[in-house]
């Protein structure tokens, strides 16, 4: 079965052509990231206006590249949310108008269910009944959360970020730090030689009240980076210079050990508690070195097999979102057609 994916919950128009949930024929991404850098971040307005444009030709990208036709795709698949209205409404409209006007069926994706199963996407993957249940670490710029995936489609929140986001607080570090957007990839740069243990940052909710618990979440499987950002900002306000060489390089290893400190903490502790067969971590987050090295090594430690995402597919992209359209469709999950795109859709929601 040939899927037609659309992605554009955010700043990157992306379309894709999957066979059978896993094999990526084509995989067109337009990244907006150089538009919106003048800014220190995504502008919602230019976002949906660039979706506008490049969105037909990402489309005709994609399905050349897979040797595709409108006609030889057998259904199309859309993120219909979470993301920003204004972007999941152009990738949503064309996805619905195409569907309807080939007679195709369409499936929404929820765009972290999508993250969730592009760790399955590469031909060495293994089967789901070798890998379930597994432990998922969902890291992106818009969410962090530890996941109880039972079976595909089967997820269970267990905890989230009680404030920012992974993503969030490496973009936000890299504004403070004056260097440029998307803070991820420029700190993981700018940290390379730097000494991790220079400064200790704080790893969120980690000193009190434990056992406590933030709203049905268990307090010690959430997340908490705000205050690791207002940590660096007040350092750099105590330093009487702008940090630079070693200094800078320091501050951004020591900040970046923090955050992938604190994730892989959540997930030794998942790990002890829950009985599950593997665990995983996708997202834009996924990328970064540290992270990807600490949960190896908790892997190897606890003999747990670890699965991550392939380095194409960690950021936003269309293939993920046709590769989770076919299990949802396989399983007879697939909605008969999205009504409505929805700017809060929640894991919960698509269970
Ligand atoms: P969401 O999926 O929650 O809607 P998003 O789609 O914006 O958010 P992703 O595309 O999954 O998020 O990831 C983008 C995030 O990944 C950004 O915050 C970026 O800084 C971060 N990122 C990218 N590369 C790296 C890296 N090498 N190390 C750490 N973070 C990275
Ligand atoms: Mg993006
Ligand atoms: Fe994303």
């Amino acid at each position: 079965m040939k899927i037609l994916g659309i992605e554009s919950s955010c700043d990157e128009t992306a379309a894709a052509v999957v066979e059978d949930g896993r094999k990526v024929l084509s995989n067109a991404i337009y990244s907006q990231i150089a538009k919106h850098r003048p800014y220190g971040g995504v502008v919602p307005e230019i976002a949906s206006r660039n979706h506008v444009a490049k969105l037909p030709g990402i489309i005709e990208e994609a399905l050349e590249g897979a040797g595709e036709t409108y006609d030889s795709i057998d259904a199309l698949a859309v993120t219909y949310g979470p993301g920003l209205a204004s972007s999941l409404l152009i990738g949503f409209t064309a996805a619905k108008t195409l569907a309807m006007r080939l007679g195709k069926p369409l499936i929404g994706v929820n765009h972290h269910e999508g993250h969730l199963h592009s760790v399955f996407m590469k031909e060495d993957a293994p089967s789901a009944d070798e890998v379930f249940p597994m432990l998922g670490l969902l890291v992106s710029g818009g969410d962090s959360s530890l996941v109880m995936m039972r079976g595909v489609g089967q997820y269970e929140l267990l905890g989230s970020t009680i404030d920012d986001a992974a993503g969030e607080a490496l973009d936000k570090a890299a504004a403070v730090l004056k260097l440029g957007y998307p803070g991820g990839p420029i700190i993981q740069k700018t940290a390379e030689g730097g000494n991790p243990d220079a400064i200790r940052f704080p790893r969120g909710l980690d000193s009190v009240d434990r056992g406590k618990w933030i709203y049905k979440y268990d307090r010690e499987l959430c997340f908490s980076f705000s205050g690791l950002k207002t940590s660096l900002l007040t350092h750099v306000k105590n330093l009487d210079h702008e940090p630079e060489g070693q200094e800078l390089a320091d501050i951004a290893a020591s900040y970046q050990e923090a955050v992938a400190d604190a994730l892989t903490k959540r997930v030794a502790r998942a790990l002890k508690r829950f009985e599950i067969k593997s665990f995983s971590c996708a997202g834009g987050v996924s990328l970064n070195k540290v992270l990807r090295e600490k949960l190896t090594a908790l892997s190897e430690k606890t003999g747990v097999p670890l699965l991550l995402c392939p380095p194409a597919l960690c950021t936003d992209n269309a293939a993920m979102i046709a590769g989770a359209a076919y299990e949802k469709a396989r399983l007879g999950k697939a909605m008969g057609e999205p009504l409505d795109v929805n700017p809060n859709l929640r894991l919960a929601d698509w269970a």
